[in-house]
């Protein structure tokens, strides 16, 4: 009896709707940004809610925006996420979309430019945002999602929209609105969550000197050693060596690789390390257990890249991310769902709305180990996989679309999501102006749309396979 759970009943009441809007986008990260900007283009009424105080989700964690250029080094997102891009490098706030033999491209952003530049492009936009509101619940009539429940300081209000494109990474709206969802693989395992941390005073010059001209002592995954000879801006994978030896010596590292990122700032790197299997991301005491183990696990490893790394002698300590970071969480059940063939054999669909080129990359449930698998080329992410089966009046962009476990892998990195986001925000506004539902646009005119707006899609490359 003692695990038995209690419940209380929460008596009903009536809430005062705070915002009525055409198009309301919940969850201000990479997609819903994007997402967000496309709907209000041409005048509509639109409102984003963010549960933090910023927008840019994972963007703020000190990671490079992977996924900009493809595995054949063509630029295969484009359109207004690429503005986003134009505008952080304006202010010294975005580096050139590198190729990297391993993450195709990186494009490395300062975390504290992202808050502002992409705040600044929402509001010229006419976006309506809302900080510190969080989506509690729902508001259906049947089938139909009619609106959200926020709760904030003021209590719990309602945002009535016509269109809703949930872009919180995690489903939120869709789960609570009764669309199927899934959740890891098919043991229920998910990606772990890293907790990001920024070093200073790190000599990157001579760590990259050092992988280049010592490649047997400072061997890194997949990324030939004289790339770091001829870039000083990179992500190291691997140090495989230097970990054992580390571990031989009674160091407890988390993760099996090295991964250093540099930042656009001189001296500075973030540190892709913390690794806390196990965690659920939608649940606050599993969320707060990975925070609690994460922050732990960081100073062994800081005394790991200062003992043994070239370049790390004199480092320092110089921030945490402002939160966990979270790889995997729910994916929606739609209309139809991306696989690990589609993305292996660069799959064309009639109804692409996005190209992507990121490979498989699956940090295991378990261990400290990841699995990468490429695909040589391009593939691309379907329309149908950013409806959700089930409820109406709904669009989902970001990670949690319509995926396998395995295909998820693929396509949750940054640029892709942007991509995600603008076509989703196209659609919502098609939607609206037609009033038909998402579901029910016409795909061609939105493929149309977005390639007059300067996004990238393969139409017309190859014969487009249809499914059934
Ligand atoms: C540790 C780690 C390393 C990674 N490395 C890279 C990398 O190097 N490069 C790369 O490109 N990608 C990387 N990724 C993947 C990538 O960061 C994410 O998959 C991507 O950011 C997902 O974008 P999104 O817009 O779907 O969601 P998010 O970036 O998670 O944004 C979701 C937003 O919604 C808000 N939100 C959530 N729920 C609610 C709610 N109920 N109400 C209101 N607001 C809500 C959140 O606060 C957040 O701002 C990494 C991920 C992790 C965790």
């Amino acid at each position: 009896m003692e695990n038995q759970t209690k419940y209380i009943s929460e008596p009903s009441k009536t809430l005062a709707v705070r915002n009525e809007v055409d198009v309301l986008v919940v969850g201000g990260g990479p997609a819903g940004i994007i997402a967000a900007q496309a709907a209000a283009e041409d005048g509509l009424k639109v409102a984003l809610i963010e549960s933090r105080s910023f927008v840019g989700g994972n963007m703020t964690i000190g990671l490079p925006i992977l996924g900009f250029l493809g595995q054949k080094g063509n630029q295969i997102i484009k359109g207004l996420p690429q503005k986003l891009i134009d505008r952080l490098k304006q202010v010294d706030a975005a580096s050139e979309h590198r190729p990297c033999p391993l993450h195709m491209s990186l494009t490395l952003v300062e975390p504290e430019a992202v808050k502002t530049v992409a705040l600044e492009a929402l509001v010229e936009s006419g976006v309506e945002v809302l900080f510190y509101s969080f989506c509690a619940g729902v508001v259906m009539e049947g089938d139909e999602l009619k609106g959200i429940i926020i709760e904030s300081k003021a209590g719990r209000e309602v945002i009535l929209a016509k269109v809703i494109i949930d872009c919180s990474g995690d489903a939120d709206v869709a789960f609570k609105a009764g669309v199927p969802c899934e959740y890891g693989n098919e043991q229920g395992g998910v990606q772990p969550p890293t907790l990001m941390f920024c070093l200073g005073g790190v000599d990157t010059e001579q760590l990259r000197l050092s992988i280049a001209e010592e490649p047997r002592t400072y061997l890194t995954d997949f990324i030939p050693a004289e790339y770091f000879g001829q870039n000083n801006q990179f992500i190291v994978v691997g140090l495989r060596k230097l970990m054992q030896q580390a571990q031989e010596e009674g160091y407890k590292l988390p993760v099996e690789r090295t991964i250093i990122i540099t930042g656009l700032r001189k001296g500075e790197v973030w540190i892709n390390m913390t690794r806390v299997n196990g965690v659920n991301g939608t649940d606050p005491g599993s969320l707060s257990f990975g925070e609690i183990e994460g922050r732990r696990q960081i100073e062994e490893i800081q005394k790991y890249l200062i003992n043994y790394v070239p370049g790390f002698e004199n480092a320092y300590f110089v921030k945490t991310a402002p939160f966990l970071g979270i790889r995997e969480t729910r994916r929606i059940v739609g209309q139809y769902t991306m696989t690990q063939e589609d993305i292996l054999s660069c799959k064309h669909f009639d109804d692409a709305v996005a190209v992507a080129s990121y490979p498989l990359d699956i940090h295991h449930p378990q261990g400290g180990g990841c699995t990468l698998v490429w695909c040589g080329d391009c593939y691309d992410i379907p329309y149908r996989s950013l409806i959700p089966q089930k409820v109406k009046n709904l669009i989902v962009a970001g990670r949690c679309i319509s995926t396998t476990h395995e295909a998820m892998s693929a396509i949750r990195v940054m640029a892709p999501c942007m991509a995600m986001g603008e076509a989703a925000g196209r659609a919502a506004k098609m939607a609206v102006r037609e009033q038909v539902q998402p579901a029910d646009i016409n795909v061609q005119k939105l493929q149309q749309e977005l390639q007059s707006k300067g996004a990238y899609l393969r139409i017309g490359q190859e014969e487009a396979v249809t499914l059934g």
